[in-house]
């Protein structure tokens, strides 16, 4: 197989006479095809090509001295690329952790601080729905359930509660 270089395309593949054996190589490079009716197969991307590098056709692999050419520079940009990502990589990180901080505190601020009711401009008769109101937290149940009696009612033998008497609830109170 031989790649030489085309300046729409990229990096093309010309296949040699073991057709299934290019065709496989090429595609777990990563390589794309135009499809019909060339079928050309290229890519522009340096992992294909370095991926093709690793896994050679059987075939063998050879590079036109334009594509060489190319691909050297196309290496060279990678590698500034890398170095970029690199030095900017700690900045965006910071970033981001910022960004959700921020993000955090606005949504606590929103749903437990402050209450903020929206204003509907221009509509004479407007009203603020449930649906204008952001969340507010869910209520909490203030109401603590009295222990459960400990006193019975001597005749009949029932709990009595503190509305009661002790030893005599209302019922009996009441009926005898
Ligand atoms: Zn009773």
């Amino acid at each position: 197989m031989n790649i030489h270089h085309d300046t729409t395309l990229g990096f093309i593949a010309q296949f040699s006479t073991d057709f299934n054996g290019d065709l496989n190589a090429v595609k777990t490079a990563g390589f794309r095809t135009t499809g019909p009716p060339q079928w050309f197969w290229y890519t522009s991307k340096l992992v294909a090509l370095n991926k093709l590098r690793e896994n050679k056709p059987v075939s063998g692999l050879t590079i036109s001295e334009e594509a060489y050419t190319a691909y050297m520079r196309l290496s060279e940009i990678e590698a500034r690329n890398a170095e970029a990502r690199k030095l900017f990589a700690p900045i965006k990180e910071k970033q981001a952790k910022a960004k959700k901080e921020r993000k955090k505190q606005e949504l606590k601020d929103r749903t437990y601080t402050t209450i903020v009711i929206p204003e509907k401009p221009g509509q004479d008769y407007d009203h603020i729905g449930a649906e204008d109101l952001p969340p507010i937290p869910p209520r909490e149940n203030a109401y603590v359930p009295p222990p459960p009696p400990t006193t019975v009612c001597f005749m009949c033998l029932q709990p009595t509660y503190f509305y009661e008497l002790a030893d005599l609830c209302l019922w009996c109170e009441k009926t005898t």
